[in-house]
């Protein structure tokens, strides 16, 4: 008999952004196999009796292998009932949750996904932003800047000035990323905004924009940048107005009241 495998979103950071599952997972599970990024304030509600198992990154160092955590996450649900596999944020956001469900699929063992609030949306609460602001945006993306081998994975070209596009691991070159995202077409004007620690008690809200990104001082791990016209404390300000290119847009997601209204 083998127990089951969850794999448990544990949020950006405040255990109070925990779904209410998650928490009696963390409470029920005999084993918790957790990444770098969760924090403290999660890992205190795991059960006293788990055994708590630290398999994330120090310092850009594995401890473990993606394969060696496949073949843990196996043995661990042979001889336990419950076994949380706890990541930062969701689960299915870069978090390599794919790897892990086919590994369990092929050792036929049951598996079932807990999803957590993912960084770019707690970003997103903390700097108090909303990310499709129907006045300026049209759709979000979810990518990642890695200058590894990673990188010709990325593909930017879909870039519109009404996409809010959410980096994660934007490292400590924010210039690099400043000058890719000028590459792929934006205005140095476009507003960004890193946010540091999101929904902790240290959490940090930079306003900045593209051309200014790459004198910002960088600020603590783990990071995230929001970029696009929604990335402003007054979207208005930025470009919104009677923009033809946001009115063409506007019209496609239903805005064409406000552009009346305008004229
Ligand atoms: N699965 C996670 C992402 C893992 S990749 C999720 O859904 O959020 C790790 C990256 O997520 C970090 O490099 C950082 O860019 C971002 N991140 C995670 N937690 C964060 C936080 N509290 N504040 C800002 N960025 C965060």
């Amino acid at each position: 008999m083998s127990g089951r495998v969850y794999l448990v979103g544990a949020g950006p950071g405040d255990p109070e952004l925990l779904t209410l599952k998650a928490a009696r997972i963390l409470a029920e599970a005999d084993v918790v196999l957790y990444d770098a990024l969760v924090s403290k304030e999660v890992l205190a509600l795991v059960s006293r009796d788990a055994q708590l198992i630290d398999v994330g990154k120090r310092a850009g160092k594995k401890l473990l292998t993606q394969e060696e955590i496949n073949s843990l996450l196996i043995s661990y649900a042979k001889k336990n009932n419950v076994v949380a596999r706890l990541k930062g944020g969701d689960p299915l956001l870069f978090g390599r949750a794919g790897e892990e469900i086919e590994a369990l699929r092929i050792a036929r063992v049951k598996s079932e996904i807990v999803p957590g609030i993912t960084a770019a949306v707690g970003a997103a609460a903390s700097a108090k932003i909303s990310l499709t602001d129907r006045r300026v945006a049209s759709q979000v993306l979810f990518t990642t800047f890695s200058r590894g081998e990673q990188a010709n994975w990325l593909n930017w070209a879909a870039l519109t000035p009404e996409t809010t596009i959410a980096i994660y691991m934007p490292g400590t070159h924010y210039g690099e990323v400043a000058e890719r995202l000028i590459e792929n077409g934006l205005s140095p004007e476009t507003p960004c905004v890193v946010v540091s620690q999101a929904t902790r008690a240290e959490q940090q809200v930079r306003w900045t924009n593209i051309a200014a990104l790459s004198c910002e001082a960088q600020l603590p791990a783990p990071s995230i940048l929001l970029v696009g016209r929604v990335a402003s404390q007054s979207v208005t300000e930025f470009g919104a107005g009677i923009n033809p290119e946001v009115f063409r847009s506007g019209e496609a997601i239903g805005l064409r009241l406000v552009g009346r209204k305008q004229n």
